[in-house]
């Protein structure tokens, strides 16, 4: 899946307000920020191969990012670096955040992720109905987005997101990327973390709102006394 984790972001936000979207972003898409980043390393592969379905134009090789192990060897670390800051519920819930995208991906996918890094592939691939999970993700990111209360950010952010995936899906892939898997790998990285840039400027105009609502209310009190 590819957009659809931040769905879970947004519904978790729903539950749990005082953790910023930008944390609960990187949490959700924890996973595929590693392994783009292995991918650059040369450690894990992702390479164009031609098809017709738009989800069957890589070839995915992630044992450490995409197993189960790896999985939940990340989560823990998360969760162990909230608990460590004394941020115990947090922890519980950017660790389940971060072991989500294994549990979405495992129903897109076809057998390609690992349970003990690299041995034993799984996968139920719906990717193998490219129309129906392309209206599943919009779906699942339209519907939590809608959750939540909106400014010029929130509205940005939705554009940015369902524009790059539907390009993604439905646009011609340029043939430069379809060569140079370093350039691919980048620009699907730096889509990514312009998602958590933007969701923590959302964040930040959220804040600055309830602070100034904060600071009229305070003034109404002090004017009716
Ligand atoms: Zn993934």
């Amino acid at each position: 899946m590819f957009i659809g984790h931040y769905g879970v972001a947004y519904i978790v936000k729903t539950k749990a307000s005082d953790i910023p979207l930008w944390l609960l972003f990187t949490s959700v898409q924890l996973l595929d920020i590693i392994a783009f980043t292995l991918v650059l390393l040369g450690i894990e592969k992702a390479s164009f191969v031609p098809s017709d379905n738009p989800f069957f134009r890589n070839y995915l090789d992630l044992p450490y990012s995409h197993s189960l192990s790896g999985t939940l060897l990340i989560s823990a670390i998360v969760l162990v670096i909230f608990w460590a800051m004394d941020k115990k519920t947090w922890a519980w819930i950017l660790g389940s955040c971060v072991l989500s995208h294994w549990v979405i991906d495992l129903i897109v996918h076809t057998p390609d992720l690992s349970l003990f890094f690299g041995s034993s592939k799984v996968g139920l691939g719906l990717w193998h109905y490219p129309i129906l999970t392309y209206i599943l993700e919009i779906a699942f990111v339209v519907i939590g987005w809608m959750l939540l209360k909106k400014n010029l950010y929130s509205y940005l952010l939705l554009f940015l997101m369902v524009g790059a995936f539907t390009g993604m899906v439905f646009a011609e892939e340029p043939p430069i990327f379809r060569e140079h898997y370093v350039l691919r790998t980048s620009i699907v990285l730096i889509a990514n973390l312009l998602f958590i840039f933007v969701a923590y400027l959302w964040d930040r105009e959220t804040k600055s709102q309830r602070t100034e609502s904060g600071y009229r209310d305070s003034r109404y009190i002090y004017k009716t006394e």
